[in-house]
């Protein structure tokens, strides 16, 4: 067998990360799609500099990303990059749907124009359910995006949808519930709340900061928004397998990633908190500041198309997902 080209947007990320690995040991060649900045600072790749081939380009750029397609000529693409933060996309909805909404269709753009039958993975959220009264979803449930990152990732699948059904493209969407790991950015409450706690724990005095540009932990205190607000929460090293098997399938379908589970804010603190001997509710309070103007309904994600015809399933439970992130930030911080 050839071996096999894989491009990754996003691979700076912590899904693209993960999948890199992963792709890595199944013996790909990866390429990856770096932001340039001024610096070299990808925490989550630093390992694998020389296993990967890395090119500058950005979203927003359509000649650069058919550039990199056509010197590489990538036999799988996994669209991972986006403005990926729900909550900042209040703040920047335009910027949102440029990277996260359009910035996919100029893949899918280049790969049409170049004739490249490579197969695409869109990274496609559950936000793209937003509003919707069912507790449960699947793939057959209406779309109904309630913020703007959910509206961008809506347009994005369905431009996939349409490139799919127009082109004959083998095109697949993964509508992913939350998953996270030690990886995960400090946008996302699981790992403020586990950085904030081993900040407490540990004593630091210069905490990193928050999305307000505070200390993320003031007078032994760490800030959240919604604390009733929950999620469906899995293992990202395992949610990237899900992605690579999409792509292995005969025909490209859509499938939800979950773990069809439910925990709130306050169950995060009590798991991460708990952890290091501590009583969140000494050390987590909610500031309207950070509440999003609209919650997401829906809550849980059925995953049995997934498990029925990819073979995947969540194999990590909830309390050891934040514990494990928990123990990476107090190793990280000591
Ligand atoms: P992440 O850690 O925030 O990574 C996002 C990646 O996109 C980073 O590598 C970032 O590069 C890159 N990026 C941002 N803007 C870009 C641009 N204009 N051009 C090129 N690259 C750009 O996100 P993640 O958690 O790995 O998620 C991966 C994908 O899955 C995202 O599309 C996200 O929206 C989607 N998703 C995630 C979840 C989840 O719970 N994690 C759930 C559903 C869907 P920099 O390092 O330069 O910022």
């Amino acid at each position: 067998m050839p071996q096999k080209t894989a491009f990754i947007t996003g691979i700076s990320g912590q899904d693209g990360s993960y999948l890199a690995e992963l792709l890595l040991e199944k013996g790909y060649r990866v390429v990856g799609l770096v932001r340039r900045s001024t610096h070299f600072h990808h925490e989550n790749i630093g390992h694998l500099v020389g296993k990967v081939t890395l090119e500058h380009g950005d979203l927003m750029d359509a000649s650069t990303i058919e550039d990199i397609l056509a010197k590489h000529r990538p036999d799988e693409v996994y669209n991972l990059a986006a403005q990926s933060v729900p909550a900042d996309s209040w703040a920047q909805p335009i910027v949102t749907a440029e990277i996260t909404g359009v910035g996919p269709l100029r893949i899918l753009e280049a790969l049409r124009k170049l004739k490249l039958p490579a197969r695409f993975y869109q990274a496609t959220s559950r936000e793209i359910f937003g509003g919707a009264p069912q507790e449960v979803v699947d793939e057959s449930t209406p779309f109904l995006a309630n913020n703007p990152y959910g509206v961008a990732k809506l347009y994005a699948h369905l431009m996939m949808m349409t490139y799919r059904q127009s082109y004959d493209m083998f095109a697949c969407g993964g509508i992913l519930f939350n998953h996270e790991s030690p990886r995960r950015s400090l946008h996302f409450v699981t790992r403020k709340v586990t950085m904030a706690a081993a900040c407490i724990a540990l004593g630091i005095k210069d905490p990193p900061l928050n999305e307000l540009g505070e200390p993320l932990v003031q007078g032994g205190k760490v800030r959240l928004g919604n604390l009733d607000a929950g999620r469906d929460w899995g293992y990202a090293a395992e949610y990237v397998e899900a992605m690579w098997r999409m792509l292995q399938q005969r025909e490209p379908r859509d499938y939800i990633i979950a773990t069809n589970t439910y925990y709130t804010n306050r169950d995060l603190c009590q798991v991460a908190f708990a952890r290091l001997g501590l009583d969140w509710r000494e050390h987590v309070e909610s500031d309207p500041r950070l509440m999003r103007p609209t919650e997401i309904a829906a809550a849980r994600g059925d995953y049995s198309k997934a498990k029925a015809e990819l073979g995947w399933q969540p194999r990590t439970q909830f309390r050891e997902l934040i514990e494990m992130m928990v123990d990476e930030d107090m190793r990280r911080l000591s």
